[in-house]
């Protein structure tokens, strides 16, 4: 990139606790209805309601939607992957797959010859259910922290999901129960299980039921699937051997009792942390992840190019510190209101 002509901070700031472009004069992800904003992905910590405009892609839209965050008044703008649009003031939007969920965009904003990055939530590693993130070389690349440290190695998915099938073989009797989160972790769950083998119907919670039909709706084939509340009480037995999904706090809930020998299992990066499996009393830890690793961090900072790199929310002062090594201008942000705990 040639030298920035003008002070990138001059037209992406931090306004109320978010980023706001002043010259088009949208946020991006705003907490607070906003009257025009560029959202990046579904998560309720990045999409909210009440919004005047939203910007966003179909899939993003649709999500937003089945989660009633767009009303009658929302005037929407779908731009797919690479659709460039005029925002007004001279701004120019467009998006660039994030690799996180169905949907998940960075929205990449254009200025005077200069180019930001707003990758919002993303990750490098290989998901059958969702775009593959895309490089895009800017001048300022703003990324997250969730698990920016170096003992965060999320593994390939394939070899935790072995460890769910090796202990349906070694625990044929009990019924594993798998907290997910209903948007993302619980399809790209499903989808994987598939592909290593698992041929039985998935049981779901009600509360994953939607999304799941959404992805369908996208293409996405999850085999048989069926609702536990369709299941009989008296037919408990049907869940040996077998793979129940449900929210993460239900896997120690009331709602998991009915089940025969339940084996309480959640899939999150988080798992890598002993601590964190004992808190959430998972018998089996799954190290699933939707977010970068720190070394998939730092790779994605070095390939964007940028030469200044801001970040938003985790462990924000570990990631500005081994840029800053690196030569690279970093700022450490610490933006509020975005939950680590959200389909990480
Ligand atoms: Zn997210
Ligand atoms: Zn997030």
């Amino acid at each position: 990139m040639d030298p920035a002509p003008i002070d990138s901070e001059s037209w992406m700031e931090v306004r109320d606790g978010q980023f706001y472009c002043a010259p088009a004069d949208v946020y991006v992800d705003p907490m607070e209805p906003s009257p025009r904003a560029v959202i990046t992905h579904g998560h309720a910590d990045h999409a909210r309601k009440g919004h005047g405009t939203v910007w966003a892609t179909p899939e993003t839209m649709a999500i937003m939607d089945t989660r009633y965050y767009i009303s009658d008044d929302t005037v929407r703008v779908p731009l797919r992957y690479g659709e460039r649009h005029d925002l007004g003031g001279g701004v120019t939007l467009w998006f660039a797959s994030a690799g996180h969920i169905l949907g998940s965009a960075q929205a990449v904003f254009e200025y005077q010859g200069q180019r930001i990055v707003a990758a919002g939530d993303f990750k490098r590693h290989p998901d059958p259910t969702c775009a593959a993130f895309e490089v895009v070389p800017c001048d300022v690349f703003i990324t997250e922290a969730t698990f920016a440290l170096p003992v965060f190695q999320h593994p390939p998915l394939e070899q935790e999901v072995e460890k769910l099938m090796r202990s349906m073989r070694t625990l044929p009797d009990r019924t594993h129960i798998v907290g997910v989160y209903a948007l993302g972790k619980c399809q790209r769950v499903m989808k994987t299980l598939r592909l290593a083998g698992y041929e039985h119907p998935f049981y779901l919670h009600g509360a994953l039921k939607r999304l799941t039909e959404l992805y369908e709706s996208y293409g996405q084939d999850f085999g048989d699937w069926q609702l536990v509340s369709e299941i009989p009480r008296k037919d408990r037995d049907l869940f040996r051997g077998k793979i129940v999904l449900c929210p993460p706090a239900q896997i120690n809930d009331r709602w998991s009792r009915r089940f025969a020998d339940p084996l309480p299992t959640v899939a999150s990066g988080w798992m890598q942390i002993r601590a964190r499996a004992r808190q959430k009393r998972a018998e089996l830890g799954l190290v699933v992840s939707d977010h970068a690793d720190w070394n998939d961090l730092l790779r994605t900072c070095r390939e964007t190019q940028a030469k200044t790199v801001w970040i938003t929310h985790g462990r924000v002062e570990a990631l500005e510190y081994a840029l800053k090594k690196e030569g690279i201008n970093a700022k450490g942000l610490h933006l509020i209101g975005m939950e680590e705990e959200i389909g990480e």
